[in-house]
């Protein structure tokens, strides 16, 4: 059973830019299907075009409850990255697990890389890597340590520092910034268009069609929406931070709210007065500091909240006073811009687990759940989508095994003490993190 979901704001700077799209039909009467997805995101639409592919006779339908790939799949900062930098991953069993999981996020930058490639997408891909900035001298000691890291790993990357930063990313906020090379900065909404586009036809997928309850009944599988059911063979449980809301691995991963604001494009003045910079990303050197990124069309986006938020979507009056804190973040970066310039504000959901691990499972013979990418989703979502598509099918493969071989969410406490819990962290790592924001 889902409780019913709030509706996604419409302030997505990423989806505001692109043309307005016919949505597919909501699920109408009852239908039979070889496997029905729950949730077009990534994973879904991923899973959707590779088993309809590996399996060229079955019938696969998608049910998305609003528009798909219009949930954090364009809602994301559009970092598709290879290295992280929170890890506690300097002793041996640590590096280890360090290695296990960058070989995790590498496949999945391969697999989104090989279908842009491949289909010829266009989301502004630019592989100019990303940098990991700070603002106080006393976290310079974490950048070392995973520039150390990084060179056990053999991974380019450089230290920068002073005027050559400040160049670099027209501010002279940031006292230090490790660059690593395997950082792609894409449009997300975008490569989620891209993928509806590349559904094949023996995949039918249907908007605005919130699954409100499924069961299985032997060797069925029954989903149910307001107007419609589907029975099918397999279900994919594809609906990353609404799996709580769908009673989904609810001991294992919780969902987080997110807010971001990006201005209009700089005009060639305020663009000359922040020093005309190539467009970057830039990744906090403290869990909770600011995300921001500079795109090749001079806008620049700021995400810098993360919250437990009881309605999941943020709107209205609390969604506007997150953007006070954009703006603090914009101006103290680059003070020379003057006034409001964003004009798209909006929130978005994200899925955690107590340990980074992420689910992938069959958790009934007939029922697969995956998601929980702890904000490194469009590759893992990607990969993790296609790998949801062999298991489906009966096939292993060797990334299954991979994906099978991370560890696996911890259990978490009971509500309500995993939400005092969380938000306890929250402020924690708020209060660390208030000179990066
Ligand atoms: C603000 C923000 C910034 C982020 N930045 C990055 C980043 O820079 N790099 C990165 O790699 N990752 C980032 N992430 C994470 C990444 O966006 C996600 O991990 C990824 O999009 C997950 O894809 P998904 O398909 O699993 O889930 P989603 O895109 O969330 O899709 C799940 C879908 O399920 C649907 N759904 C839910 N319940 C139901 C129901 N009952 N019936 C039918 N449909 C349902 C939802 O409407 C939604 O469309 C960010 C996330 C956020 C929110």
């Amino acid at each position: 059973m889902f409780r019913p979901l709030p509706r996604n704001d419409h302030g997505c700077g990423w989806l505001t830019s692109l043309p307005t799209r016919q949505p597919r039909p909501p699920l109408q009467a009852e239908q039979k299907a070889d496997l029905v997805i729950i949730g077009a995101g990534y994973t879904g639409l991923a899973a959707a075009r590779h088993y309809a592919q590996l399996n060229p006779q079955a019938k696969v339908i998608i049910l998305e409850a609003q528009l798909a790939a219009e949930g954090a799949s364009a809602r994301n900062s559009g970092y598709l990255v290879d290295s992280t930098l929170n890890d506690g991953h300097m002793s041996d069993t640590g590096l280890q697990q360090y290695r296990d999981k960058y070989a995790l996020n590498k496949a999945g930058m391969d697999c989104v890389e090989r279908l842009v490639k491949e289909h010829e997408i266009d989301c502004d891909w630019d592989a100019c890597g990303k940098f990991h900035a700070t603002a106080v001298p006393a976290h310079e000691a974490k950048l070392q340590r995973f520039s150390s890291l990084l060179k056990e790993l053999d991974l380019e990357h450089k230290m920068m520092a002073g005027a050559d930063l400040k160049q670099r990313l027209g501010t002279q906020y940031y006292c230090s910034a490790l660059w690593t090379k395997g950082g792609v900065m894409l449009q997300p909404a975008k490569l989620g268009r891209a993928y509806i586009e590349l559904l094949p036809e023996n995949v039918s997928l249907f908007e605005n069609s919130p699954v409100l309850k499924w069961e299985t009944t032997g060797k069925q599988v029954r989903v149910v929406t307001a107007m419609g059911q589907v029975t099918a063979q397999n279900v994919l449980l594809a609906v990353n931070g609404f799996m709580a809301a769908g009673k989904i691995k609810r001991d294992r991963a919780f969902p987080l709210t997110l807010t971001a604001s990006m201005t209009r494009p700089l005009t060639d003045e305020e663009y000359g007065a922040i020093g005309q910079p190539k467009a970057w990303g830039v990744l906090s050197a403290q869990a909770m500091g600011a995300t921001v990124r500079l795109t090749e069309d001079r806008r620049i986006m700021v995400r810098n909240t993360v919250e437990v938020w009881p309605k999941l979507n943020m709107g209205g009056r609390h969604l506007l006073q997150r953007q006070g804190m954009h703006m603090r973040g914009l101006q103290r970066r680059f003070p020379q811009l003057n006034g409001n310039l964003f004009d798209s504000l909006w929130s978005g959901i994200t899925c955690i687990s107590g340990n980074n691990g992420q689910v992938f499972e069959r958790v009934q013979p007939n029922v697969f759940v995956a998601g929980c990418y702890n904000g490194g989703g469009i590759g893992l979502a990607t990969l993790f989508g296609e790998q949801m598509a062999h298991l489906a099918s009966g096939q292993m493969t060797d990334t299954i095994a991979q994906i099978e071989a991370r560890p696996k969410p911890t259990r978490l406490p009971p509500q309500p003490i995993l939400g005092w819990g969380v938000r306890l962290r929250l402020l924690r790592d708020r209060l660390l993190a208030r000179k990066e924001n």
